[in-house]
């Protein structure tokens, strides 16, 4: 078995990399080649931790696996840990024996920032100059940083609801010479792709906030009862998810769903539109919506692929298992 320590991951994965993995995932996920386990999320009682288990078999890339892993509240302060902590195991699929064992921390937050960039890829008008944010906390400069390189992007205008923390994303546009604005919500209707990326259990971003046109990556709400964006947002737009079933029990649209104002049919997988069966985006003043709940086959797409380049570079610490 190979083990890839949390401490490599950095030196080895790459923006790119990550984007690779998932957008791949997601096309084979929608033609019926992956998919994914049902989530299991617990709290279990101690450490007032979630932990649970994501994991799914992609028959295209022969990917198998779990990540396995929560969310200890206390970490930080009492530890000096991050508070999201979790693994990846991934596993022959030809005869099930453990192959490889891969740190999922900073792997988490690089599959994520990859979902919500592969929707810009597919989704955001080519012509999209103005990034909103919604967010700024440890996820958020990720989203930023890999959003940034998918179109030519002019300038960074966010919001947050503790405002102090707002120079975590302000440094990152700085660092890619965009420039950054402060603004209300009302000073969204400026941009031309917003991502939410909080934790919020109720809406920051009203319809009154989005301009026609605009693509809404909504990365935040991956659980029952968390929420971003106001219902009547996903209302009006063409809604896209990594996986619908997801999207309509943990993801922003199990509010639209839950209130009548849209339907499960009214919500497509992004990889359709990458393999090319659902149209996406087809005019310029149609607000779009990727509702990124976060799925296994994502966390085992960038672990497999870390996997193949720390082998590469001789980096893989190897077990008797
Ligand atoms: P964090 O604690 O570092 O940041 C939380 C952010 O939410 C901050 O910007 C904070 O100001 C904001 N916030 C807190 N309370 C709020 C409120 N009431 N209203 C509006 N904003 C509020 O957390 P993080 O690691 O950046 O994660 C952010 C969210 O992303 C979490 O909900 C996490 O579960 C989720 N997440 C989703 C995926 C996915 O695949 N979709 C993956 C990882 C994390």
């Amino acid at each position: 078995m190979l083990i890839v320590p949390e401490r490599e991951i950095a030196d080895l994965m790459t923006r790119e990399a990550a984007f690779d993995a998932v957008e791949k995932v997601f096309a084979a996920m929608a033609a019926g080649d992956a998919y994914n386990f049902p989530v299991v999320r617990e709290a279990i009682g101690h450490e007032d931790a979630l932990y649970g288990f994501k994991g799914g078999f992609d028959q295209a890339g022969l990917t198998l696996g779990l990540k396995a892993g929560g969310y200890w509240p206390n970490n930080l302060e009492r530890r000096g840990l991050i508070n999201h902590q979790s693994t990846v195991f991934l596993f022959d699929p030809d005869t099930g024996k453990a192959k490889a064992m891969v740190g999922g921390n900073l792997l988490t937050a690089l599959r994520t920032a990859a979902a919500s960039s592969v929707s810009i890829k597919h989704l955001a008008r080519k012509d999209a100059k103005v990034i909103g944010m919604i967010g700024a906390g440890h996820q958020a400069t990720f989203q930023l940083r890999a959003a940034l390189e998918q179109r030519s992007f002019e300038k960074v205008i966010g919001w947050n609801y503790h405002p102090e923390i707002l120079p975590n994303i302000e440094k990152v546009a700085n660092e890619a010479g965009v420039a950054f604005e402060a603004v209300e919500l009302p000073g969204m209707l400026e941009a031309d792709v917003i991502i939410s990326i909080t934790s919020a259990f109720a809406p920051s971003l009203m319809a009154g906030h989005v301009s026609p046109g605009t693509h809404v990556a909504c990365m935040g709400t991956d659980t029952k009862g968390k929420q971003e964006v106001e219902s009547a947002i996903l209302a009006k737009a063409s809604v896209f998810t990594d996986e619908v079933a997801q999207s309509i029990s943990i993801g922003e649209a199990q509010h639209a769903v839950a209130e009548g104002l849209i339907a499960e049919s009214d919500v497509a997988q992004l990889g359709a539109v990458i393999n090319g069966t659902n149209s996406g985006r087809t005019s310029d003043d149609q607000i779009t919506v990727f509702d990124g709940t976060g799925v296994g086959l994502q966390d085992l797409a960038v672990a497999a692929s870390v996997v193949d380049l720390a082998v590469q570079k001789g980096i893989a610490i190897e077990v008797d298992f």
